[in-house]
């Protein structure tokens, strides 16, 4: 089950947290797994650490911010692989500020990062995935995109976003044999999350039935899942993954 032997993957904001631990899965079950993220030494490290267990990795430094990186990631990983069979926009920031006092600046960064970056490699990446009559896509959005929260509208601006471009394109391409599916986690355990008030923690861990905050893996497998074979019915879907804290 959930075999990807001689699969290609590329997995965006791989230097740590969610998408690490995403890097990790994929190479675990045969990919090959090519590393992207603006911190060059993190994702060598990350690829590194993958060889170092027998799977197959490599790194190219990409901010996705710039549409131009982005196509050269997707130019790199075809001409080192020849395909790309499975995508995963994980890259992604927040700026997190009340509406009245957010400045043009942190709506931009989040929107382009977060939304415009998944929209520019989902554009280079469906391509080859045409020609190949298989793909899958999978966008890390978040519960936030699907409930709001206050002094995150930029974020959930973004990530809201992603669930509609994902279904639209998942529309466009049905017939092609790729399919484009959303994450959406809850509270994760990850540098993003660290700087959280012990206050807060303990107000978010009362509203999550399952009773503890997730975890990068808890993720990964989801991902995992929707990257393999079995998932080939699943398309324009987001699989909220957040401990029950939604139906709360
Ligand atoms: P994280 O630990 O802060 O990691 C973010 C990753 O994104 C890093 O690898 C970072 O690498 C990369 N990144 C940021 N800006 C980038 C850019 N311009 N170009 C390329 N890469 C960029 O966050 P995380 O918690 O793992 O989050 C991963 C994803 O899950 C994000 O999309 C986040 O919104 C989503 N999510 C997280 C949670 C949570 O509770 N943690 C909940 C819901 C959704 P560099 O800095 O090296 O570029």
């Amino acid at each position: 089950m959930f075999d990807l032997s001689n699969k290609v993957a590329i997995v965006t904001g791989a230097s740590q947290g969610i998408g690490k631990s995403i890097a990790f899965r994929l190479a675990d079950a045969g990919a090959h797994v090519v590393c992207a993220a603006r911190s060059i030494n993190s994702i060598k490290e990350v690829a590194n650490q993958i060889k170092s267990l027998n799977r197959s990795a490599s790194f190219k430094q990409c901010d996705v911010k710039n549409p131009e990186d982005i196509k050269d990631l997707i130019d790199f990983t075809l001409k080192k692989n020849n395909k790309l069979d499975i995508l995963v926009n994980n890259a992604g920031i927040t700026r997190d500020v009340l509406l009245l006092r957010m400045k043009d600046e942190q709506w931009n960064d989040v929107l382009d990062i977060n939304l415009k970056g998944a929209f520019y490699s989902m554009k280079h990446a469906i391509r080859p995935m045409i020609k190949n009559r298989a793909g899958r896509i999978i966008n890390i959005s978040s519960i936030v995109g699907l409930t709001g929260n206050p002094g995150q509208a930029n974020y959930a601006a973004s990530k809201s976003g992603l669930v509609g471009l994902s279904k639209s394109i998942a529309k466009e391409v049905a017939k092609k044999g790729i399919t484009v599916n959303c994450i959406a986690p809850g509270w994760i355990e990850t540098e993003m999350t660290k700087d959280l008030s012990s206050n807060s923690k303990k107000g978010f861990l009362e509203q999550i039935p399952i009773g503890r905050i997730g975890t990068s893996d808890d993720i990964a497998y989801t991902v995992l899942f929707l990257a393999s074979d079995e998932s080939n019915y699943i398309t324009g879907q987001t699989i909220t993954v957040d401990g029950g804290r939604t139906i709360n």
